[in-house]
């Protein structure tokens, strides 16, 4: 029911929602070596790659539909969106 599009923007959405979760602060990634815009990089690809397998997650579907939350994830997959 929902469509690729629909499912990319909730991927973005979940990103998004992740890096305020971890504290990143856009404005402080100029400061940052490269070394640690390497790792961000490495952290967003994790982040894209944990939300669409989260889609066709069967727990991730219960927990958004618990919290209301189109973002939410299950702990399995919380756990490896933070690089767990
Ligand atoms: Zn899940």
């Amino acid at each position: 029911m929902s469509s690729n599009r629909h499912k990319k923007r909730l991927v973005q959405q979940g990103v998004e929602r992740l890096r305020r979760k971890q504290g990143w602060d856009p404005a402080k990634v100029v400061r940052q070596s490269a070394q640690d815009k390497l790792q961000q990089l490495d952290q967003d690809s994790r982040n894209h790659s944990t939300y669409e397998a989260s889609q066709d997650c069967p727990a991730c579907t219960d927990a958004r539909r618990e919290s209301g939350d189109d973002t939410a994830l299950c702990d399995h997959h919380l756990s490896k969106a933070m690089g767990f």
